[in-house]
C-alpha cells in the first residue's frame, strides 16, 4: 500500500523521508508542495529531484477523502459531503465572514457519546477519521476556495481559511492521537500556519483528554456544557454521569494554564422547555464564576424525531440577559446556511452505526 502523505504532520514526514534514505530538507519541500501549494501530483513539484519525484509516485500518494458533493448555500456558506467509505460520509461547512473564514470540521465518523439532542450522537458511532480524513477535509476546503471571491467581502483571497473549529462530526477528544497530529499540521507555519487561537477544539468534556490536549496541542477550548445542574446534564449530555461539573470545571481551570486564550468557551444548546428557563440560567451564572469563560448560546437545530424544540425567541432573550447582567460576555450563534442544512447539529452526514449501539437503543425503548 503506498503510504498517504497527508497522514503525516512534518516531524512524521521527516521520519518516514529518513527511513526512504533521504534528507529532512526535501521533506519539508514536499511538505510545502503538498499543504501550501495543494499540489497532489509528485510529477508538478518541479524543484524536487526527478529521481525522488519517482520514488515518490512509486510508494506514496497525496489523497484526501473523496467529495460526494459540494454546495453553497445563498450566504455563501459552503458545505461538502465526503466519502468515508461504504455507507459513511462526513461533513465540513466554511462559513465566510467579513473578518475571517471558518472551516467546521469533523472528526468521527458518527459519535458515540449519545447527546440526546445530537443528530450524530442519535445515529451511532462507526470509526475515527485518520489524520488524512481530517486535514483533507481543510486541504480541499482551503485550496478549492483559494482564489474564489468570497461574497461577504467581494475580495478575492489568498488564505480562505483563517479559523478552524472542531465542531463537526464526532467528539474530537475521543480521537485525541489523530486529531493532535491534524491540529500540529494546522498549526505548523510550513503548512496553514494558523493561529493557536484560532483553531479551537469542542468537547462534550472528556476530562482525562483535556488535559492531554493541554500537553499536547492547547488550541482553544470550547466546552459544551448544556445544562447548568448534574442532575439535568446527566439526562443530555450522558458523558457526565463519567465526569461530572466539578470534575469538568476544574479541567476546564487547568487547561487555561495552558490555553492560547485566557477564557474557555461554554457552549449551550437551547432546547425548548428543558434547559432554557430563567432559573437555568441563574443556575449557570453561579457554575460558571469558578471559571474564566464566554457563552455561546445555539438555538437548538431541529431534526426529524428529534423529541426536542427551537426555544422561544423571549426564552433566548431572558437567558442571555441574565447572563449578561451577571458579567458575562455572550455570543447567540447565527443561523447560516440553513438552506443547505449547514447548521450546527445538522452536520449528520450518514453513519453505517458499527457499534450496534443504535439497534440496542430501538429496542431498548420498545421494550
Ligand atoms: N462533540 C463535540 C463537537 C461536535 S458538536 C461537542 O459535543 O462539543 C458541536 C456543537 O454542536 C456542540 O456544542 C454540540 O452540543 C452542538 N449540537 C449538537 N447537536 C445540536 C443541535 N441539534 N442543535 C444545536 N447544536 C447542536
Ligand atoms: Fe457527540 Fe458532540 Fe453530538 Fe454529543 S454533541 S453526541 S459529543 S458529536
Amino acid at each position: 500500500m503506498p503510504q498517504n502523505l497527508l497522514d503525516f504532520d512534518l516531524e512524521g514526514l521527516t521520519a518516514w523521508f529518513t527511513e526512504l534514505g533521504e534528507k529532512p530538507f526535501r521533506a519539508r519541500q514536499v511538505f510545502h508542495w503538498v499543504h501550501q501549494a495543494g499540489v497532489a501530483d509528485f510529477a508538478q513539484m518541479t524543484d524536487i529531484a526527478k529521481s525522488l519525484r519517482e520514488k515518490l509516485q512509486q510508494h506514496a500518494t497525496v489523497t484526501p477523502p473523496a467529495v460526494n458533493f459540494a454546495h453553497t448555500s445563498a450566504d455563501g456558506t459552503r458545505k461538502w459531503l465526503f466519502d468515508v467509505g461504504v455507507a459513511n460520509g462526513i461533513e465540513t461547512v466554511f462559513i465566510p465572514e467579513e473578518d475571517r473564514g471558518t472551516l467546521c470540521v469533523s472528526s468521527q465518523v458518527g459519535c458515540a457519546l449519545e447527546c440526546t439532542f445530537c443528530s450524530t450522537g442519535r445515529q451511532g458511532f462507526n470509526r475515527n477519521l485518520t489524520v488524512a480524513e481530517i486535514i483533507g477535509q481543510l486541504w480541499v476546503a482551503h485550496h478549492g476556495l483559494r482564489g474564489e471571491v468570497n461574497r461577504t467581502t467581494g475580495e478575492i483571497s489568498d488564505r480562505p481559511v483563517t479559523n478552524v473549529v472542531m465542531m463537526g462530526m464526532g467528539e474530537p477528544l475521543a480521537n485525541l492521537e489523530n486529531v493532535v497530529t491534524a491540529l500540529d499540521i494546522m498549526l505548523d507555519d510550513h503548512a496553514y500556519g494558523l493561529s493557536r487561537r484560532r483553531v479551537t477544539v469542542s468537547t462534550s468534556g472528556l476530562v482525562p483528554a483535556m488535559d492531554r490536549l493541554a500537553e499536547r496541542c492547547p488550541v482553544a477550548l470550547a466546552v459544551s456544557l448544556h445544562a447548568p445542574n448534574d442532575a439535568l446534564r446527566d439526562q443530555i449530555v450522558p458523558i457526565n454521569k463519567k465526569y461530572p461539573l466539578t470534575e469538568l470545571m476544574a479541567a476546564c481551570r487547568r487547561y487555561l494554564v495552558h490555553a492560547p486564550r485566557d477564557f474557555i468557551t461554554f457552549e449551550y444548546v437551547m432546547l425548548a422547555g428543558v434547559n432554557d428557563s430563567a432559573e437555568h440560567a441563574r443556575q449557570l451564572v453561579e457554575l460558571a464564576r469558578a471559571v474564566p469563560c464566554k457563552f455561546n448560546l445555539i438555538p437548538f437545530n431541529p431534526f426529524p424525531d428529534s423529541g426536542y424544540e427551537k426555544p422561544r425567541a423571549e426564552a433566548m432573550r431572558i437567558f442571555r440577559e441574565i447572563l449578561q447582567d451577571a458579567g458575562y460576555v455572550v455570543t447567540t450563534r447565527k443561523t447560516r446556511g440553513d438552506d443547505i442544512d449547514a447548521a450546527c447539529g445538522q452536520l449528520a452526514g450518514k453513519v453505517a452505526d458499527k457499534s450496534g449501539r443504535v439497534m440496542k437503543r430501538i429496542h431498548k425503548e420498545a421494550a
